[in-house]
């Protein structure tokens, strides 16, 4: 990923059955002269991976498990596609580091990404990041390997990286300010937020995501995880990361320099334009023309997202902005206070906000529950510093029995 690359780049898409993943590979089904697949990972949704092993034949495919693998097998039988197929948290690492694959696209939810997204930084290959767990738990120790090889996928993170012409570091940065949407919930009080309903939790005004990321942009929590992730990313400290509500989404993150200049990256709310600049950065790939290649696509053996809902920004909308409201909406607080504490505190708070989140989405807890669950375990479980990618991950574990035990405490 940098302004003479070897194309096509061979890239391992981490995640490929899920939101992000799914929109890598339109764009690797519409940029085949700049992408080649050599490696699929999917946890669930099977049917999906067997039709883009079907579509992309990459060499390597991991699954959770034999049964997946069986069920793959026989999915895949007489479509001319023969993957070597891996199995469990050691098979996703194979997939990153042993699929002859230059670039890898993290883009698995949760705590599950950080292996195989440390082993890819350790081998020295580049990471296109939109497992932001991978930096909340293990950013102390991913970091300090990552010189030149990791990019951003996260929207508010390439708005950066972009208007910092893509390099994460510049010495005249003064600040950056994240914008949030806001979530679904954004003006309402606490008392309402009690009784919101799981199916509104994950309606997002703005964005379509997969169901962690879009409950966690109702509480605030993805932006206080997005706070940790830049503090690592940019290597700021926290003062120097400012948050606003912006409901519209149209700017995706500023940056604010020492002669008190502001760039702010603009687009449309489409993952596949950050996907595609933490590929081609510094360079620039015709997504504006993604709609021609729509007739192919439809004759393709595999239907990648439409490329005809990929909309240009119109400038006529309003910009506004507001101050987070940290009273109402307490996860961001609680990740800000983790994120300057530091060592294993926002794997304790990540572990503990995914077992929340869970209960939530299978209706065991209120929507206010998922932060109070976070506080508890923030609270009862000691913070130490961070010396392994083991630990991080133990700790991590170790906060989802906390807040499973509290959950248990607190349902009839
Ligand atoms: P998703 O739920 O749509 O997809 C997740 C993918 O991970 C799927 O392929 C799933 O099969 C796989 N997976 C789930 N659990 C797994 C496990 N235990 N082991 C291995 N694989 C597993 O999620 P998403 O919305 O695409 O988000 C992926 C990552 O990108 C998250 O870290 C999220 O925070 C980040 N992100 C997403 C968006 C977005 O627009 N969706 C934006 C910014 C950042
Ligand atoms: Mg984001």
């Amino acid at each position: 990923m940098s302004g003479t690359k070897d194309f096509p780049m061979k890239i391992a898409v981490l995640g490929s059955t899920g939101s992000i993943g799914s929109s890598a590979l339109s764009l690797a089904y519409a940029f085949k002269d700049k992408i080649e697949v050599v490696a699929l990972s999917g946890h669930s949704k099977l049917s999906v991976l067997a039709d883009q092993i079907r579509c992309f034949k990459p060499g390597l495919v991991a699954v959770p498990g034999e049964n997946a693998r069986e069920y793959l097998l026989s999915k895949l039988n007489g479509s001319g596609a023969s993957p070597q197929i891996v199995l469990g948290p050691e098979g996703l690492v194979e997939a990153a580091v042993s699929s002859g694959a230059d670039t890898v696209l993290s883009a698995i939810v949760g705590a599950a990404g950080l292996r195989p997204t440390f082993a890819a930084i350790k081998k020295g290959l580049k990471v296109a990041l939109a497992n932001k767990e991978s930096l909340v738990l293990g950013g102390e120790l991913i970091m300090p390997l990552a010189d030149g090889l990791l990019s951003p996928v996260d929207s508010e993170h390439s708005a950066i990286f972009q208007a910092l012409g893509g390099k994460l570091k510049n010495p005249e940065l003064k600040k950056i300010i994240l914008t949030a949407s806001g979530g679904p919930f954004y003006g309402l009080t606490i008392k309402d937020l009690k009784e919101v309903t799981v199916e509104k939790a994950l309606k997002h005004p703005t964005w379509s995501m997969g169901p962690k990321i879009t409950c966690d942009s109702a509480t605030l929590m993805n932006k206080g995880l997005e706070v940790i992730e830049a503090h690592h990313l940019f290597g700021l400290s926290y003062d120097k990361i400012e948050i606003v509500v912006h409901p519209g989404s149209h700017i995706h993150s500023l940056c604010e320099f020492i002669d008190g200049s502001i760039l702010a990256q603009l687009g449309p709310t489409d993952m596949r334009l950050a996907i595609s600049y933490a590929l081609s950065h510094p360079l620039r790939w015709p997504l504006l023309d993604l709609k021609d290649r729509l007739p192919e696509v439809a004759k393709g053996p595999y239907q990648p997202r439409d490329f005809s809902d990929f909309e240009p920004i119109s400038l006529s909308k309003s910009l506004e902005f507001y101050p987070p409201d940290r009273m109402t909406f307490p996860a961001l607080a609680l990740a800000e206070a983790a994120g300057q504490a530091g060592g294993t505190a926002p794997a304790i708070l990540n572990g503990a906000n995914e077992e929340a989140v869970a209960a939530f989405l299978a209706g065991l807890i209120p929507f206010t529950g998922i932060s109070a669950t976070v506080a508890h375990a923030l609270d009862a479980i000691p913070t130490e510093p961070l010396t392994s990618i083991d630990q991080a991950l133990d700790v991590n574990d170790q906060a989802r029995e906390q807040a499973s035990q509290y959950i248990r405490s607190r349902t009839p």
